[in-house]
């Protein structure tokens, strides 16, 4: 509890999110399609849109949220929080001007509060998805949560 950090273990089954603008879609599939045989042994999720045909194209199992644009972003942010997602993979167009900027400015920012793998574009995805921790479990530091709030409730001095 005094501890600033607590160590959190990514396991042997990474709990992966997949998510695509549109103009990287086609990407996505391709990547997933690539990779399928090394997905196959991991728990895959995404946003709806994603979800569905990474899902359709490949016959990969991929549990949907809501689309991205109607809150699947905040959805995958939310579920990193509670520690239900452990791995991300998120091709973001840069090249293309998104309703839902502030969300995947949101997704960014938790995952890399939470400490979690990470990958923008295919490249960081090939390195990742190849890499020996895929197939053991991880170990790594995250902000502990309840010092956090002891402490902002402490120097708040409300309580008296
Ligand atoms: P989608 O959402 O998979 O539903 O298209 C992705 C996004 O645009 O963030």
């Amino acid at each position: 509890m005094n501890e600033d950090f607590i160590t959190f273990t990514i396991g042997k089954q990474k709990k992966i999110a997949l998510i695509a603008h549109d103009g990287k879609k086609r990407e996505m599939i391709d990547w997933c399609f690539e990779n399928q045989e090394i997905l196959k042994g991991h728990f895959l999720c995404g946003t709806g849109t994603t979800a569905r045909l990474v899902a359709e194209k490949t016959g990969l199992p991929v549990k949907g949220y809501n689309s991205g644009p109607l809150g699947g972003d905040q959805q995958i942010g939310a579920k990193i929080v509670e520690g239900n997602i452990d791995f991300v993979v998120f091709f973001s167009d840069p090249l293309e001007a998104q309703p839902h900027d502030p969300d995947v400015k949101a997704l960014l920012r938790i995952a890399q509060v939470y400490d979690i793998p990470i990958a923008n574009n295919r490249a960081t995805a090939d390195f990742l998805i190849r890499s020996e921790f895929m197939n053991q479990e991880y170990q790594h530091k995250v902000i502990n949560f309840k010092k956090s709030v002891s402490d902002r409730v402490n120097d708040q001095n409300l309580l008296h």
